[in-house]
């Protein structure tokens, strides 16, 4: 048997091993901007910005965060939805050699105040909306500066003066912070600042460029240290394997969030690391996204599977060319089969399944983009990337086609957990990353995912941490015990359910927890079902037994 049957897979255009280039990740702008300072580097509702314009305004916003008092390694939060303000503050935070923390704008302010307080963030560049959110956490924080930006502020002639009405809300200027807090205006700091910065000693190895949260493996929310490397190295892995594309020619689509970081390095890094375009969207909504790939043609277009279905059920879909795309990656959760026919079908372009998570930069596996490709199947290992299957809760690698544990080990793999080393020994074992997930490899080096071991929910593309809800959910004085599980949804792959068990003489319907959550944790989080209980399954040892909640969903709707 040999030790990595999927490297036979490899075409010939894929090596299996890379060279990284030892440099910050801010250096792929650099290098853009000098190789393709006038081609168009982001396109975001009809206004464009060149890699000139990008690069200027990055670095301005460097020198603005340097003035600051921003020095190495300073954690700065960004809480924007996709737009041109994003990628300027991620290169902007980098140049000026400070630590990226991507923060979901979904986010309560328990959430946000958690966030800030652990990474212990010194600045924030946040939307205008979001503002009132972010003004009532700062006191909790050391959160010493504000930076607001509307999505008018990117937008062309007469677009930007229209759009403050459409959206209604307040402009975040107009509230007052009466804490530190002093508020700077990302649209005056790009009139001001100058486009230089003053260097930082660097180290490729070990400088973070990013605190990436998550829930991980254990369910409580943990910062992933991404460095450098990390990101270099797994944006080269990608290129590697979309050997047909070229760069500075090809179109990439930004419909998955940039502040996860699947879509942080397959579109924010990846694009800029080959000199393409990339098409922002501030949310996924399915005409939008139509209209968007019919006008700008774009021939890259990472995604998650309920992005697909969501695009390819839409009423009018065959009044759209969507001939341009040539390659999609699907990742985050299982792609079915039909899905990727049926698109492939639409598109003309390939649709490829690979895995992958926040611990790993994220992508490890994938399968062929221009090959063969195994149903069902999350595709081969990346180049450099070492997998093995581990017999669960062990370090011991189990034979073919037995499920065990996936474990990862590559360039790609995080420095460890913010501040939490046990958690990093728990999880980095021996240099191998127990990602949770179970599965197994068949004979010929193809992985399969099974199950994951933690409870983590997937909805409709988001991760969603039951222990989080089930915090919330006692806090309620009306709860004596809870418990949320995924259950199977068609359409968003799991949906949350919370199972509740009330105390004596109280009496609370659906829609008061539903309110109730709704106050206090971010929407996709929020059950979509509940179901009240006298008791709650458990172990001998009082543990809840969540999984057997599950099986009796699944056995409910399959009688349905
Ligand atoms: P995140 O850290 O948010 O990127 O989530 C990573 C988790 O998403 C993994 O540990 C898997 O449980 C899940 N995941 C990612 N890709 C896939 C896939 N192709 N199939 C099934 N689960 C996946």
């Amino acid at each position: 048997m040999t030790e990595k049957p999927w490297l036979a897979h490899y075409p010939p255009e894929v090596p299996h091993t890379l060279t990284y280039p030892s440099m910050p990740v801010q250096d792929y702008l650099t290098k853009a901007y000098r190789k393709f300072p006038k081609k168009i580097a982001i396109h975001f509702m009809g206004r464009e910005l060149s890699y000139e314009e990008l690069y200027q305004s990055s670095m301005k916003f460097a020198n603005y965060l340097q003035k600051l008092g921003i020095q190495k390694g300073d954690r700065v939060s960004i809480m924007l939805p996709n737009c041109p303000q994003a990628v300027i503050s991620f290169y902007g935070i980098l140049y000026a050699g400070g630590v990226v923390v991507m923060t979901n704008p979904l986010y309560t302010e328990r959430e946000i105040a958690y966030q800030m307080k652990d990474s212990g963030a010194r600045a924030i560049i946040g939307l205008d909306i979001l503002f009132p959110r972010i003004s009532k956490v700062l006191k909790e924080t050391d959160l010493e500066n504000v930076i607001v930006t509307g999505i008018k502020d990117y937008l062309a002639f007469p677009k930007n003066l229209v759009y403050p009405f459409i959206q209604k809300k307040q402009y975040g200027m107009n509230v007052k912070v009466e804490h530190r807090g002093i508020n700077h205006l990302f649209t005056e700091i790009m009139k001001t600042a100058q486009p230089t910065v003053a260097e930082t000693p660097f180290d490729f190895d070990e400088d973070l460029a990013l605190l990436q949260y998550t829930g991980g493996t254990t369910g409580s929310p943990k910062g992933v240290m991404l460095t450098h490397k990390n990101l270099i190295s797994n944006a080269t892995m990608c290129d590697s394997w979309l050997y047909k594309t070229t760069d500075g020619e090809e179109t990439i689509i930004g419909i998955i969030p940039l502040f996860h970081v699947y879509g942080l390095t397959t579109v924010l890094i990846l694009s800029v690391m080959q000199g393409n375009k990339m098409v922002l969207l501030p949310k996924f909504d399915p005409e939008t996204a139509l209209k968007t790939i019919n006008k700008q043609k774009p021939t890259l277009f990472p995604g998650a599977p309920t992005l697909y279905i969501g695009l390819m059920n839409h009423p009018d879909i065959a009044k759209y060319d969507l001939s341009s795309i040539e390659a999609c990656l699907s990742g985050s959760a299982p792609l079915p089969a039909e899905v990727q026919e049926k698109f492939e079908a639409l598109t003309g372009g390939k649709l490829v399944e690979g895995y992958g998570l926040t611990e790993t930069s994220p992508v490890t596996h994938s399968n062929l983009v221009w090959g063969e490709r195994t149903k069902g199947s999350i595709g081969l290992p990346y180049p450099d990337t070492d997998c093995k299957i581990f017999q669960t809760g062990t370090t011991n690698p189990i034979p073919n086609g037995e499920i065990g544990e996936i474990a990862i080990k590559g360039p790609q793999v995080m420095k460890g957990y913010w501040n939490k080393p046990e958690e990093t020994a728990a999880t980095i074992v021996d240099g191998w990353l127990l990602t949770g997930d179970l599965g197994y490899m068949d004979d010929e080096g193809h992985f399969f995912i099974v199950d994951r071991k933690k409870d983590m929910i997937i909805a409709g593309g988001f991760n969603i941490y039951p222990r989080e809800i089930e915090e919330v959910l006692y806090e309620h004085e009306a709860v004596q015990e809870c418990v949320v599980a995924g259950i199977p949804d068609p359409y968003r792959g799991e949906t949350v359910k919370a199972y509740i068990v009330l105390k004596e003489g109280y009496t609370v319907t659906e829609e008061e927890f539903n309110q109730y959550c709704r106050e206090h944790l971010a929407s996709f989080k929020v059950p979509r079902v509940y179901e009240f209980r006298k008791e709650l399954p458990k172990t001998a040892v009082g543990k809840i037994l969540r999984r057997s909640l599950v099986d009796e969903e699944i056995a409910k709707q399959n009688e349905a």
